[in-house]
């Protein structure tokens, strides 16, 4: 029996900023893998290392230490098939919802033909419900509708592997449950990869299929669990509510100030 090997291999990955003669060690010994077709999230309090991670496993910025395999090569800079979302779109004003979305495959892509790029676009837009919108500029749309294009523009390249960096945390809170489940109904309907980072529980329990705890000081990850519950999830499953307050329980050992009061955690 063949053992599929996993889409990303993270191993001992270490992230130093240097400022003058300050350093500072922000993500050091993390390991951990992705199969094919697992959302994970990494669930962690501010300033614990979760974007560093991110940025270094997305080529990014360089790693100090460790190596990310990537479909079993290293991977050292940004790669064609691993999108990227932020927390803000960062869409350009002077292109439209269309021309931004190209954007996506402009750079990575250049030999493709227009047409292909065309149905390519079309694509994408549809998939985030944006196709009415294409020829819209960034200041007529909404926070999740500029959100749902970014989106879009990292799918565009049909991406194994999607990275995204509290990518709804900016969104008012229907907006952002509206589009957990339609990333959800994407990712299973492409079959992608998913590494979410999330300070939010809740969030990482809706989403995720496993969720790794990250801890600061320097940035590791402290616990895994397989989230028990299949889809659709309800808040009030006894098993998720158990496992809500065991990851509350474990991040209280790590920054509780007085017993178990929570610090800079921003909920
Ligand atoms: P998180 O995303 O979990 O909030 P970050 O990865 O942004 O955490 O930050 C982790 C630590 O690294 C913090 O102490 C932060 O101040 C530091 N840090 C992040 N980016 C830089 C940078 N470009 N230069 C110097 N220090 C940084
Ligand atoms: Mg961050």
């Amino acid at each position: 029996m063949s053992v599929e090997p996993p889409l990303l291999q993270v191993s001992g990955l270490r992230k130093e900023y240097r400022t003058g003669k300050q350093s500072v060690v922000a993500v050091d010994g993390v390991s951990f893998c992705l199969r094919q077709g697992e959302v994970v999230c990494l669930l962690g309090p501010s300033g614990c290392g979760k974007s560093s991670l991110l940025l270094t496993v997305a080529g990014l910025q360089p790693a100090d230490g460790g190596q990310v395999l990537f479909c079993g090569e290293p991977l050292s800079q940004p790669h064609p098939q691993v999108g990227v979302v932020f927390q803000e779109p960062c869409l350009l004003p002077w292109r439209t919802v269309w021309a931004n979305v190209a954007l996506g495959l402009q750079l990575s892509h250049q030999s493709l033909p227009k047409a292909a790029v065309a149905e390519r676009v079309r694509r994408a837009l549809s998939l985030v419900g944006l196709e009415p919108f294409s020829h819209h500029y960034p200041h007529q749309l909404s926070g999740g509708m500029a959100q749902r294009v970014a989106l879009a523009r990292a799918l565009v390249r049909q991406p194994l592997l999607l990275l995204m960096d509290e990518p709804f945390a900016a969104l008012d809170a229907p907006t952002r449950q509206h589009l957990r489940c339609l990333l959800l109904q994407i990712v299973r309907q492409l079959g992608t990869t998913v590494l979410l980072v999330t300070h939010d529980i809740d969030e990482a329990l809706f989403l995720g299929d496993r969720v790794l705890l990250m801890t600061a000081c320097p940035g590791r990850i402290e616990a895994e669990w397989q989230v028990p519950a299949p889809h659709p999830r309800q808040y009030r499953d006894p098993r998720m509510l158990h496992l809500h307050a065991t990851i509350l329980d474990r991040l209280a050992e790590h920054t509780a100030l007085n017993g178990k009061e929570v610090i800079d955690w921003d909920i």
